[in-house]
């Protein structure tokens, strides 16, 4: 399959062809027909398979062929939770749209509104936001959404686990009722289902399976050790391994800035991402990431979830997740386009079950080990009850309890 042959424009192809891309991935082949044609879609596709481009030249192409010479209006509103993921898709979005006679900005929380409001003053086509900055912007009344035809949810799933729903409901009643609809989820859970029912009309759906499918990309491994002599264990592999390019999940932002203070006193340059820092710390640190000069980002599921983050060679769970699919997102970053990764977990006996869960997921089993010297205590014994206690307060859906597999949102 050849881009030429989706039904896009001249320009647009021709961004394409500077980005470099031979092919459309296979959700792109599927979605951009669609989308062109002005259909609904819900697309579900692992992370790392294109769609951003997927949404974006469909989008893009609607939009110049209805470009009239007044004063711009909002004509695409593209919605994402998090900060990274609004300001990576305005990326894509000026790339793509180089060539064509349409402006677009993006809007996020965290830092400071004037700009954002000079811009969006001056006019524009196609707004990135995140929904809590975009409510805010509207209800200061500096913003209208009174022309928005196209409307794109980006990784919706995220968007319900961080209790944006209500913020959805909300701009789902400002904006025209009569509008294209485009829904993007990595899974197909009950309350994706019902957001796709309530928002989507008439809808396509799109599934791509994933290239690499988590076994047979990933070298998957995991080493039993005790909650204690994690930060010790996971410093002395980086060290003696001479890793870089490490991304590290944790459960808790606390735990994030925790091990990351321990890994910069052991001279490994880390630095910590997740929801509480600073949008410039945030952005520095990503960047760095990407640029080699940090050598560890050590993150929560949330933070960099969607991103873009090319050919990881290690992702380590310093905690398993307790929601298994998290898991799944999570190694999905390493071993992409065919480049071998290695997925590592340390597993506290606290831990078991959720490994057990998520080896029910993946269908298959992950070898665990140990490490000389790392040994887990045989007469530790977890204090079960206050363990699930914690877990029940960290877990993101307290209402609903302690998660289990398949109780996910
Ligand atoms: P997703 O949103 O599905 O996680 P992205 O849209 O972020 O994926 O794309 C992941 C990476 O793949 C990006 O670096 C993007 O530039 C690249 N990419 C997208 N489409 C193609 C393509 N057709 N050929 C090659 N690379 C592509
Ligand atoms: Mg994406």
């Amino acid at each position: 399959m050849n881009f030429d042959n989706l039904g896009l424009i001249p320009s647009l192809l021709k961004a394409v062809k500077e980005k470099g891309y031979q092919e459309p991935s296979p959700i792109q082949e599927k979605a951009i027909p669609l989308i062109l044609k002005g259909r609904d879609i819900l697309a579900s596709a692992q992370t790392g398979t294109g769609k951003t481009a997927g949404f974006t030249l469909p989008l893009l192409q609607r939009l110049s062929s209805n470009r009239s010479n007044g004063k711009r209006n909002i004509r695409a509103l593209i919605l994402t939770p998090t900060r990274e993921l609004a300001a990576q898709i305005y990326d894509n979005v000026l790339e793509y749209s180089k060539h064509l006679n349409l402006r677009s900005t993006v809007i996020f929380g965290g830092v400071n509104q004037r700009p954002q409001v000079a811009t969006l003053r001056q006019g524009v086509d196609v707004l990135i936001a995140t929904p809590g900055r975009l409510l805010d912007l509207v209800n200061q009344k500096v913003l209208f959404l009174s022309n928005v035809n196209i409307l794109v949810l980006d990784e919706a799933d995220r968007m319900l686990d961080m209790g944006f729903k209500r913020d959805l409901d909300k701009i789902m009643s400002i904006i025209p009722r009569q509008r294209q609809n485009l829904l993007f989820s990595a899974t197909f859970s009950k309350e994706i289902k019902v957001l796709a029912k309530q928002i989507l009309n008439n809808p396509e759906i799109v599934e791509a399976t994933p290239e690499n499918t988590t076994v047979e990309a990933i070298v998957q491994k995991a080493y039993r050790v005790d909650k204690n002599k994690k930060a010790s264990l996971i410093i002395k592999l980086i060290l003696e391994g001479g890793w870089f390019q490490v991304l590290v999940f944790t459960r808790t932002k606390h735990g994030a800035n925790n091990l990351c203070k321990k890994m910069i006193k052991s001279n490994i340059k880390a630095a910590a991402i997740h929801g509480n820092k600073s949008q410039s710390a945030r952005t520095k640190a990503l960047s760095g990431f990407k640029s080699g000069a940090v050598e560890v980002l050590v993150a929560t599921d949330i933070a960099p979830r969607g991103l873009d983050i090319p050919l990881l060679p290690h992702v380590i769970n310093f905690e398993l997740p307790n929601i298994p699919e998290d898991y799944v997102h999570r190694i999905g970053r390493t071993g992409r386009a065919g480049a071998k990764g290695e997925a590592l977990s340390l597993v506290s006996v606290e831990e078991k079950n959720y490994l057990r869960d998520i080896e029910k997921l993946i269908g298959n089993r992950i070898q665990i080990t140990t490490v000389e010297g790392f040994e887990p205590d045989p007469n530790y014994v977890p204090a079960e009850k206050t363990q699930r206690s914690r877990i029940k307060h960290r877990s993101r859906n307290p209402n609903k309890g302690f998660p289990r597999r398949g109780s996910r949102r």
